[in-house]
């Protein structure tokens, strides 16, 4: 049998199939290669009678990890979004599969061996009794891990000495099993049973509507229970790292080990013993970001998206695709009930539930008797003619001081992005920018250094202005700091959390942060759009809004919309509990239609009003934009590939119909990682977009430059 297979190398700038003599083994399995000289891994995408090629090497069969169900999955992927074999596939499988060894030889077992005057032993072999003295406290540890720990030396030698023991169960550890939140039964409502009946019930698409606390993970938990019942697995996609171990304490507390987590916060070998445990079966709840649409389950009864409305359901790096149509797509193959959740639907979703593409379903009504906090609009504009400089509205100032004094706590939020400060002489009016990137360096001061917030690229700070050499050089502070040096001026006392891209640098963090200040380790937690999630602390009385427009002002028609989910979102973390809650929204256009309909929750109206803005100015979700992006080292061949682009699609424009819009220019931003960037933007009616989308595809490939990239994306996310 001739088998077809994509063979897993990264440097590998072919995209296509090679031909490989072999058993007639499934679809979707995995072969040990030769390729190029090289030991490699491989898929089976294909298979076949004869090839052209004379002489095959063979291909050693390992093991089936894709189903013939995501094998088809991947093929209308990679179709839909233009998408490499090999990007996809890995997609979904772990790491481990795509190394040649066994994925399991790792998981030796060690646990300290009964041996007399160990000690004694190793008195002169220190790192071998530190690992010794692990195992003895720890009760055993896999080789890797310890081996990483203590370093292979220190362990072979144990090994060696007979110190140690070895099983080779294998035994997966249930990751972050800390983690299981209370179980608590509660009676569905009526409104709540309802919309189970219908989930569990009818075909189709389920816009699930309803504001924070609504009970709407109730009812995700139901639907997985009946369909549990009924023999199937289920799908939970949750926005961000951030907001998984939340839900997967409640769902662990409900489901215990049925649960699987999935998410690349995890070490390879904990991802890979997730992934196996739903391949067998063992596991039968993938819950985690938008990877987990990829879990390798069989029968899926339902596939639920938290919040989808989130713009992390976009992947906006290669392979780029989004979560929602994957599932849509996975959904339909599958015969399973895709339901979207949200306080704040996108857009699109509210639009096709009222044109009745989507079932919706509204959960009027919050769970508990306490309502939705208030919403307070203070108007900055008067503050500061007032003579108030500072961050904090008078009411807001107040409102920290109640809520402190009757040991209740704060949250306060603002928008990263409105609050980058840049790095400026005050004499000469030079601005430090990236080498790499065309932005300015933001000025972090915990760290005493200067970062790009696009490439990530660190610089020393600067004494000295490197143009005229004054050293009147103004380093801002990133928006959460300063929010937390005149928190403390104003509250010597206070106890500050401060959650932001720096703080959470590390895997772990975002949960220690979370953790400490929900069992009181703090008072205020200072933090950017991440604290707007789904977090639950009920001692939180008072949310506080710092610059709630600074989003608004950002020349993408997005923006209304964005702001309307934030402040919602936000405010929602107030008043979770028996005490009432409490939101001050501070801005400078308090007159605005967000912030109207904002106040009282009114997502119907204020989608009333966008959605007509969005029909008269032809925007999403009533055309697509589309962006091609060409990025290349050398100006000219960027330049040039830019006009090539732009001139077919002046030439397809001809042939079929007026673009909405079609533009060709350099890029907001017209550098970064070195690469020169311009773009080809178009708005095209739903129609002249699935017409053109192929065309499109070709010239990204026929045109890319040599040293550079060219790809085409459909409503990009963000459009720097
Ligand atoms: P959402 O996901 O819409 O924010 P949740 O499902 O988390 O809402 O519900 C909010 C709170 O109300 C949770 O503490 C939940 O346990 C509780 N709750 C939900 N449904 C019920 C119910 N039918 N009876 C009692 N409490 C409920
Ligand atoms: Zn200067
Ligand atoms: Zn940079």
């Amino acid at each position: 049998m001739v088998l077809e297979v994509i063979v897993d190398i990264s440097t590998a700038e072919i995209d296509r199939p090679f031909d490989y003599e072999g058993e007639d083994v499934p679809l979707g399995s995995r072969v040990a290669v030769s390729f190029a000289g090289r030991n490699a891994v491989g898929f089976v995408i294909g298979k076949k009678l004869s090839s052209d090629f004379p002489e095959l090497k063979r291909a050693k069969y390992l093991d089936t990890p894709i189903s013939e169900e995501q094998l088809a999955l991947m093929n209308a992927m990679r179709e839909k979004y233009n998408l490499r074999h090999i990007d996809v596939l890995r997609l979904f499988v772990p790491s481990k599969l795509r190394e040649e060894r066994d994925p399991e030889y790792k998981r030796i077992f060690l646990t300290a061996a009964e041996v007399e005057n160990a000690e004694e032993t190793l008195k002169r072999a220190p790192r071998q009794r530190e690992a010794l003295e692990y195992l003895l406290k720890s009760g055993g540890e896999y080789l890797s891990a310890l081996s990483e720990r203590f370093g292979a030396g220190a362990v072979n030698g144990l090994r060696e000495k007979g110190l140690v023991s070895e099983s080779s169960v294998h035994e997966s550890k249930v990751p972050l099993s800390e983690l299981s939140g209370r179980k608590k039964q509660v009676a569905l409502t009526e409104d709540q049973q309802e919309a189970v009946r219908r989930i569990t019930s009818e075909k189709g698409v389920f816009l699930l509507h309803g504001v924070t606390g609504s009970g709407k993970t109730e009812v995700y938990m139901s639907v997985i229970e009946r369909m549990l019942e009924r023999g199937k697995t289920a799908i939970m996609l949750v926005p961000e790292i951030a907001l998984t171990p939340q839900i997967l304490g409640i769902f662990r507390a409900r489901f215990g080990d049925l649960v699987a987590l999935m998410h690349s916060g995890l070490n390879a070998g904990e991802r890979y013993d997730e992934w196996k445990r739903l391949k067998d079966g063992e596991a039968r709840i993938a819950v985690g970001p938008r990877s987990a649409v990829f879990a390798p389950l069989s029968d899926i009864g339902v596939i639920i998206i938290d919040e989808e409305h989130d713009s992390s359901y976009v992947s906006e790096s290669n392979p780029r695709y989004d979560t929602k149509e994957v599932a849509k797509l996975r959904a339909a193959a599958c015969g399973a009930a895709l339901v979207l959740g949200s306080a704040t639907p996108a857009m699109e979703s509210y639009l096709n539930a009222t044109e009745g593409k989507y079932h919706l379903i509204s959960l009027k009504k919050r769970i508990a008797a306490y309502p939705l906090p208030e919403m307070e609009i203070v108007d900055m504009v008067t503050e500061f003619r007032y003579g108030n400089r500072s961050l904090f509205s008078a009411a807001l100032r107040d409102g920290i001081g109640a809520a402190l004094s009757r040991k209740e706590q704060v949250i306060l939020f603002l928008n990263r992005r409105g609050f980058a400060s840049f790095v400026m002489c005050k004499a000469c009016g030079w601005v430090a920018k990236c080498e790499d990137c065309d932005v300015s360096l933001t000025y972090h001061k915990g760290e005493n250094v200067l970062k790009c917030h696009c490439c990530g690229k660190r610089y020393h700070a600067l004494s000295k202005c490197p143009m005229c050499g004054s050293t009147e050089i103004k380093q801002g502070k990133t928006g959460t700091e300063k929010v937390e040096e005149e928190l403390k001026a104003l509250f010597p006392d206070v106890r500050v959390l401060r959650m932001d891209n720096d703080t959470t640098s590390r895997k772990d963090s975002y949960f220690r942060i979370l953790n400490d200040f929900s069992s009181g380790g703090a008072d205020v937690l200072v933090g950017t759009q991440m604290i707007a999630k789904g977090h639950d602390f009920p001692n939180v009385t008072l949310v506080g809004i710092l610059e709630a427009d600074s989003a608004l002002y950002f020349s993408d028609y997005r923006s209304s919309e964005r702001t309307f989910q934030l402040i919602t979102q936000v405010a929602g973390r107030a008043g979770r509990a028996d005490k009432k809650g409490r939101v001050i929204l501070q801005t400078y256009s308090p007159r605005h239609y967000v912030f109207r309909f904002g106040r009282t929750y009114d997502y119907e109206g204020f989608w009333r009003k966008e959605i007509n803005t969005r029909m008269v100015t032809k925007f999403p979700p009533f055309t697509k934009v589309v962006r091609v992006l060409v990025a290349a080292e050398e100006e000219q061949a960027a330049v040039d590939c830019t006009r090539s682009i732009y001139r077919a699609m002046l030439e397809a424009e001809r042939r079929t119909e007026k673009f909405v819009y079609l533009g060709a220019a350099r890029s907001p931003v017209t550098r970064m990682h070195g690469l020169t960037r311009y773009q080809v933007l178009m708005r095209l009616t739903p129609e002249l977009y699935e017409k053109l989308i192929p065309e499109i595809y070709r010239l990204t490939a026929e045109y890319k430059p040599k040293k550079g990239s060219c790809f085409a994306e459909t409503d990009p996310q963000s459009l720097i």
